[in-house]
């Protein structure tokens, strides 16, 4: 068996994602192993995972019934034709996503990451607003400090410059709401923020600017994750909600991270009690171990592409991998976990004492907020002046150093450990946190 234990030397050709490659290869930071709440670094240390991965590793790490299901799968059928053939275990596991999934989002189509997802959705929309002859219906409208992968229609309705500004013209034809991220009124709220409904109705005036016959979709995360954890205001997806249907426009839910549990509920849609018409996911639904992404569909979009000539393709769009049986086995095998276990339903047992860990570090070195829901949390950290990131990406050097993942994006750590985690190895996170921002400058 090859020893990838020891760390190798030669760091050269991996460009890596998202990093500093320069800065990162001076000093890397290599995970070899992971076992349930814990990572193994490459010197040994045991480091608690404050992030699940990327928001991704619901069940812990390397779970027996997931692993074994891979292991089982790949003997038996490594791949099969994703167009025009099908294999039993992808219909099982739409069967099982659609069984659990809010009711009336009733079909599933699957792709390999979040930003696939999201691709998906957006050509869904358009194509259904054709499909039903209303083909001038091609605006689509994200909302700033929204995140939705990497790929051109994402950081397009996405709205993080940084992620944008490197890559010229995108998507035309693309509107923002604002953010509702309103630390003046609703700073240190647990939960739902009261303020801010209102920026819901700025859909209005994009509206009355463009029309409503000129706009197919408006696409939001529920609760933006990697942008810093903003939580919607008390009933501001419901007017975001109640707009779209009285123009007509289609709402899609980003649920890529609050998919599976995150909230204590199994999907946003069931915290918030707001239905979209097309449900993006990815990430947990094979507890991060396979890449695989699933979108929801309600059965009106759905139909309206089934009733044309029966031997043309209904939808001109699809991936090599969508619905590979290795990954629908490591997806069955995650569902079976979750319930198992109850992990999607953990809300109402850790949510309080998590809330409550999280904001005893009000008053701590350098925290201007803290906001949470469910089992994901920001402590969000006064910029120094010129250098805006540099406070919180010291504290997650910091932190892993001491032994804890936590994640940093701008000056906000944000926190999403496994839901697994027991009330102790919370208070061990928030100890990390606590010290880490002791230590900082
Ligand atoms: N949408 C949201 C809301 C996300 O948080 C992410 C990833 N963090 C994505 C899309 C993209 O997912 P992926 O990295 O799997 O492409």
């Amino acid at each position: 068996m090859l020893n990838r234990v020891n760390a190798p030397n030669d760091l050269s050709a991996f460009w890596m994602p998202f990093t500093s490659n320069r800065q990162f290869k001076q000093s890397p930071r290599m995970l070899v192993a992971a076992k349930d709440m814990y990572y193994t670094t490459a010197d040994g240390r045991q480091v608690l995972d404050g992030t699940a991965g990327l928001w991704c590793v619901n069940a812990g790490h390397c779970r027996p019934k997931i692993t074994e299901a891979i292991q089982h799968q790949a003997a038996e059928l490594d791949y099969a034709p994703a167009f025009q053939m099908g294999h039993p275990i992808a219909f099982e596991f739409a069967n099982r996503l659609v069984d659990m999934a809010p009711d009336g989002l009733d079909h599933v189509f699957f792709t390999n990451s979040g930003s696939e997802s999201v691709e998906t959705a957006l050509k869904i929309a358009l194509a259904y607003q054709r499909v039903k002859g209303q083909g001038s219906r091609t605006r689509l409208i994200g909302r700033e400090r929204g995140y939705h992968g990497v790929n051109f229609g994402g950081i397009s309705v996405g709205g993080i410059v940084g992620n944008r500004k490197m890559f010229g013209t995108l998507l035309t034809g693309v509107d923002h709401l604002p953010h509702t991220h309103l630390p003046a009124k609703n700073g240190f709220t647990k939960g739902v923020p009261e303020h801010g409904a209102e920026l819901a109705d700025e859909l209005e005036r994009i509206v009355t600017l463009h029309d409503a016959s000129t706009i197919a979709a408006v696409i939001v995360e529920p609760v933006s994750g990697s942008t810093g954890v903003l939580i919607p205001p008390k009933t501001y997806l419901e007017k975001l909600r109640a707009i779209c249907d009285k123009h007509g426009i289609l709402l899609i839910f980003d649920e890529v991270i609050t998919g599976f549990g995150r909230l204590g509920t199994p999907f946003a849609v069931d915290y918030f009690g707001v239905k979209p018409d097309i449900m993006i996911t990815a990430k947990g639904v094979t507890n991060g171990v396979i890449p695989m992404g699933a979108v929801f569909v309600t059965s009106e979009i759905h139909d309206a592409f089934m009733s044309g000539p029966e031997h043309l393709i209904e939808f001109a769009h699809g991936y090599t991998y969508s619905g590979n049986p290795i990954a629908c086995a490591a997806g069955l095998a995650t569902l079976e976990t979750y319930k198992e276990e109850g992990l999607l339903e953990r809300g109402p047992e850790l949510a309080p004492y998590w809330e409550e860990a999280l904001h005893s570090l009000k008053g701590e070195p350098h925290v201007i907020d803290i906001r949470n829901i469910g089992l994901v949390g920001a402590i969000e950290l006064e910029p120094i002046a010129g250098e805006p990131t540099k406070r919180a990406f010291s504290a997650f050097i910091k932190a892993f150093e001491r032994g804890a993942l936590i994640r940093t994006t701008g000056d906000i750590i944000a926190l999403s450990p496994p839901l697994i985690i027991s009330k102790v190895q919370i208070d061990e996170l928030i100890d990390h946190v606590c010290a880490v921002l002791r230590a900082v400058d």
